[in-house]
């Protein structure tokens, strides 16, 4: 989006909240990004003279920790454009829609929209590329749609490499984040005695052990999937004083409505995410039992 608008001759500068993964970090336009908890300074003066504010990916200003009081105090426009469900009402501009599969599908459909279609290069459809292929499991999710494939063929006319993405998005493991994959697989994954849900827990100290870096744990959520019949996936990490939640689901069990009631989350239908503030036990017991609630309203529904 931001080499999208420079394109169209306006001065923009990307910032994120926090760190994002090592494995993104080597998209075009990476370098220039800003770091809110890195440069909140620098941040503070831009954010205070800009006339628009694009908030892409998120709906609700409590995902983007102080950045988001930040924003939300400042008179500029704002422009949200995101596929998250039920969006906070803080956009003057909302380009939403569930239905897409990834923002990156929205932010390629207003450039479309706009005429601008041509302006996308190498280096732009690249970072779409990027962000279809990492919200759609690698265009395996049931969001994947024939659009979403005729974005990539035309993002692949001008100029994406699929096979050097792939390869610099996954090709990218360090030894001890592939050891930490194995440790999550052979000891910490549980699968329910009676229900079709698997969940991992990782404590602080186990995670220490696997010199932990940020993103080392994306996509591991999704691995009990492959044991045939589950539909419900769970994994709370203890993170920086709080349990850090994913669920992950089947069908049409609503893991949003679920993150938002007991975890102080949202997200998809069948990708959510949430926070706990007990300790990890307690919170894996709570998950236990919501999930067991969600099960029994589910079959007595059947
Ligand atoms: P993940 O499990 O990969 O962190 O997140 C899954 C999905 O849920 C993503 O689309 C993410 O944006 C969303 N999500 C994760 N955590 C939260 C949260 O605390 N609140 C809300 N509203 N969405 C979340």
């Amino acid at each position: 989006m931001a080499q999208f608008l420079k394109k169209l001759g306006h001065k923009v500068q990307v910032i994120v909240p926090n760190e994002y993964p090592e494995f993104l970090q080597w998209l075009p336009g990476n370098k220039g990004v800003l770091n809110y908890q890195v440069d909140q300074v620098k941040c503070d003066k831009i954010i205070a003279a800009a006339e628009v504010i694009y908030t892409l990916d998120f709906n609700a200003w409590s995902r983007l920790e102080k950045l988001g009081k930040v924003l939300a105090a400042s008179p500029a426009k704002k422009v949200l454009i995101d596929h998250h469900r039920e969006p906070e009402n803080f956009a003057d501009y909302i380009y939403h829609d569930v239905a897409a599969c990834s923002t990156c599908e929205l932010v390629y459909d207003l450039i479309e929209t706009t005429g601008n279609k041509a302006l996308i290069d190498k280096k732009m459809g690249t970072c779409l590329y990027t962000g279809l292929m990492t919200d759609t499991g690698s265009f395996r999710f049931p969001s994947v749609t024939a659009r979403t494939h005729q974005i990539i063929t035309h993002l692949m006319q001008a100029g994406v490499v699929p096979a050097e993405i792939h390869s610099a998005v996954y090709d990218s493991y360090s030894y001890s984040r592939l050891q930490l994959l194995g440790f999550a697989l052979s000891q910490k994954l549980k699968v329910h005695p009676t229900l079709p849900v698997a969940w991992f827990t990782f404590t602080d100290s186990e995670l220490k052990q696997f010199n932990y870096q940020k993103g080392d744990l994306e996509g591991v959520v999704n691995y009990p999937f492959s044991i045939k019949g589950i539909q419900v996936c769970g994994l709370f990490q203890e993170s920086e004083g709080l349990v850090k939640i994913s669920f992950r689901s089947k069908g049409k069990i609503d893991m949003n409505t679920f993150a938002r009631n007991y975890f102080n989350g949202g997200g998809h239908v069948n990708a959510a995410g949430g926070r706990s503030f007990d300790k990890l036990v307690i919170t894996e017991k709570k998950f236990l039992k919501k999930v067991t609630e969600l099960f029994n309203v589910e079959l007595a529904g059947k």
